[in-house]
């Protein structure tokens, strides 16, 4: 069984969600409630983290602010676990958050290691959910899943197109565009403006796909959390293209000037991003070709 720790009393306890038999506090954020387990971290880490934790359930600060200073602590000293923008929380928690840092929790040991441990997951339960409860909710999941593909795919054309339209698609598309540039000069300004509303499609799937990882949970199959990582990767990789898309256009526009080197290697990232995309996004839709040891290539 999994040993976790309780981020509310900082014991450890069995399971990762489930509630804790000292203090009764039940995790709601799964993310939260796996990242704090043997999974990824050893015992003994465990166990020094939980030494944060009860330090400062004898801080007199309210529940949220001492969850809050231990994210603090755990970015400041343990960053492996996780990753915190200090400059995203309003700037007089973050003087709260760093005194009570200061304060209580400054000298207690640090990670030693950059190493996560590699989630059990990879190995086993790979094509079956832990139980036929989390089963029903996985199978719900599945289905759902090409749905939400599809609507990246739409934005990842029109983006494509657009960078067929302004001379940048394949040799012969870009023959295509010569003849016909030759006659009807390619209205740069145009394309530029409708670049935006793509960026702000490939935000929207971000959001979207976010959404539909949430559910996910450790009692899934292994095959099911690959293809939610993938699918993260997805919108990664499309929101990348559309920015990428909008620098070249913007440079052939004149609106942003680039020296020759930059807009190779603009082209060659967007080349790269797309062709990464359609094979996250394959993996994401043909699950066989996902195996166990399937390790992602960047
Ligand atoms: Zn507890």
């Amino acid at each position: 069984m999994t040993t976790s720790l309780c981020l509310k009393c900082g014991i450890l306890k069995g399971g990762a969600l489930n509630e804790c038999p000292s203090c009764e506090h039940a995790p709601l954020d799964w993310q939260a409630a796996t990242a704090f387990t043997d999974h990824y971290l050893t015992e003994s880490e465990l166990g020094q983290l939980g030494r944060a934790i009860q330090i400062l359930s004898k801080v007199d600060v309210d529940d949220e602010t001492r969850y809050q200073a231990f994210v603090y602590f755990v970015a400041r000293k343990w960053p492996k676990i996780l990753e915190y923008g200090i400059e995203e929380v309003d700037s007089e928690l973050a003087t709260i958050l760093d005194s009570i840092y200061r304060t209580h929790l400054v000298s207690l040991p640090s990670q030693q290691s950059l190493q996560l441990r590699s989630p059990e997951w990879e190995d086993e339960s790979w094509l079956h959910a832990g139980t036929s409860e989390f089963q029903i909710e996985e199978d719900a999941w599945k289905e759902g899943i090409s749905n939400i593909v599809q609507y990246g795919l739409n934005t990842a054309h029109a983006v494509v197109t657009l960078k067929i339209e302004i001379g940048e698609g394949a040799v012969l598309q870009k023959l295509a565009w010569r003849t016909r540039n030759a006659i009807n000069h390619t209205d740069f300004s145009a394309a530029a403006q409708r670049i935006d509303p793509l960026i702000a499609d490939s935000a929207e799937y971000k959001r979207l796909v976010k959404r539909y990882q949430a559910p996910v949970v450790n009692g899934w199959s292994g095959q099911s959390k690959k293809r939610s990582a993938y699918l993260g990767g997805t919108y990664v990789r499309l929101e990348e293209m559309a920015k990428l898309c909008g620098r070249l256009i913007r440079h052939k526009a004149g609106i942003e000037s680039l020296i020759p080197l930059e807009v190779e290697r603009v082209k060659q990232e967007l080349k790269f991003s797309y062709a990464t995309y359609i094979s996250l996004v394959e993996l994401v839709l043909c699950p066989e070709k996902i195996t166990c040891s399937t390790t992602e290539g960047d």
